[in-house]
């Protein structure tokens, strides 16, 4: 357990100072140096090589190589860049496609474990679960016609769920389990081997959404035997906004199973132009129509930093990082009425800190809208009363957490969010 003392900025820095990872913050574009972004789990930041990556992918690639560019790699690159991300995630190569939004793999993925399932008419999810999930399981009971019944786990505390709430709403009746395994609000994180353990007992099919974990945990799909996954590649992978997605089906089920969008990528054969259907026999079968080339090619640059930095180390610093924000938060921010909304228990924790408080949205207002010269921190506001702080130990400082803390504190103490008001904006 990280034991911290010293609520001095000196100490910060000293952190700082023994971070082996400290050097990586220098890959990415940050031109305000008062600013902390909080929010890398949302928008991951810009890496400064995927600048020249993408200018080169668009003046050479596209402007000068056109329609042949496809026949030099950018075909494959679906695949390839799977077989990057696989290193992230423990899968082997040809397990992971790069391909759509994480929502429509979702889609995807569920329906071909339903129809594997025949007999069996309840799907287990939990109350913790990304909305975007929930209506994508609702919309696909409604059009499998009304024979499935989606059953969501609740939490008592509203910061975890017991594995024991998770084994007692799995049962022989139940078809597939589909979890999001780090919490999006509260960042609790399930024991993933356990869950799909419990899910197979039961002859259930499991499938992991892991938008909020990878490359902010360490993971080992192969390991767990599990069998279906999904996640995302804008958020801590740093793929850019609305970078496609990915999934990740076990290959002993690639052939077994078959996903509902029978699009000519997903065929064995795209350039035959067959008028019937054949589905390719490896994870291509999982593909629907062409792939958005541009977004896909941010992702790489981005995949290979977080290679390089390892998820071992970087989940060791995240946790220390997480575990300091807790430490100044307990001091600082629980006098002024804040309560942690984030599991204390490391084992139970992603990559980023809830604090809830009845003022939460006026004051993310007030952190992200201070004028100059106030440091200015970034966060998110997760309804109805939570501040979402990201972690992302690529370019998050210890100093910068301290900062941050700091001026939440400033924030409180003065009532300077009274001059904001309560009015939504589109995106929070
Ligand atoms: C961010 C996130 C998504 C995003 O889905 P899109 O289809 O890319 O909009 C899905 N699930 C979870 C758990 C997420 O955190």
């Amino acid at each position: 357990m990280t034991k911290f003392s010293s609520t001095e900025i000196a100490f910060a820095h000293k952190l700082d100072s023994e971070d082996e990872l400290a050097s990586f913050r220098g890959e990415f574009v940050i031109d305000d140096p008062n600013l902390i972004y909080l929010d890398g789990n949302s928008l991951g930041r810009l890496p400064k090589r995927s600048i020249d990556f993408m200018k080169n992918a668009i003046e050479e690639e596209w402007g000068k190589r056109l329609i042949r560019v496809w026949n030099d790699g950018w075909v494959n690159m679906p695949t390839e860049l799977g077989a990057k991300i696989a290193k992230l995630v423990g899968a082997k190569a040809d397990e992971i496609l790069v391909t759509e939004a994480t929502s429509i793999n979702l889609f995807k993925l569920a329906v071909a474990a339903l129809q594997v399932r025949p007999k069996r008419t309840e799907i287990i999810s939990d109350e913790f679960n990304f909305p975007s999930d929930l209506y994508i399981l609702q919309g696909i009971i409604e059009l499998l016609g009304d024979k499935h019944q989606l059953k969501l786990i609740s939490s008592e505390d509203s910061i975890s769920i017991s594995s024991e709430a998770v084994q007692s709403a799995i049962n022989e009746n139940t078809a597939l389990v589909s979890l999001t395994h780090v919490a999006f609000k509260s960042a609790f994180m399930y024991d993933m081997k356990k869950i799909t353990e419990m899910a197979h007992q039961a002859g259930a099919l499991m499938l992991w959404d892991l938008s909020h974990s990878v490359g902010a945990v360490p993971l080992d799909l192969n390991g767990y035997n599990v069998d279906l996954a999904v996640g995302c590649t804008y958020k801590y992978l740093n793929g850019g906004p609305g970078a496609p997605a990915f999934l990740y089906v076990r290959r002993d089920l690639q052939e077994k199973l078959m996903q509902p969008m029978w699009g000519w990528f997903a065929s064995e054969k795209p350039f035959d132009f067959d008028l019937n259907f054949s589905p390719a026999k490896d994870i291509s079968r999982y593909r629907v129509g062409t792939p958005p080339m541009l977004s896909m090619k941010a992702v790489e640059p981005a995949v290979d930093i977080l290679l390089e930095a390892s998820m071992e180390k970087l989940r060791e610093k995240s946790l220390r990082q997480t575990a300091y924000f807790i430490f100044l938060a307990d001091q600082w921010l629980e006098p002024l009425g804040f309560k942690l909304g984030t599991p204390r228990q490391k084992q139970e924790r992603g990559s980023h800190v809830s604090l809830r408080h009845p003022e939460s949205f006026r004051i993310t207002r007030a952190l992200i809208e201070s004028p100059v010269p106030a440091i200015r921190v970034i966060p998110d506001f997760r309804a109805p009363d939570n501040i979402r702080f990201g972690i992302t130990p690529l370019y998050t400082t210890f100093t910068g957490i301290y900062q941050a803390i700091a001026r939440i504190r400033e924030i409180v103490e003065g009532k300077k969010y009274e001059e904001y008001s309560n009015e939504q904006l589109a995106v929070t």
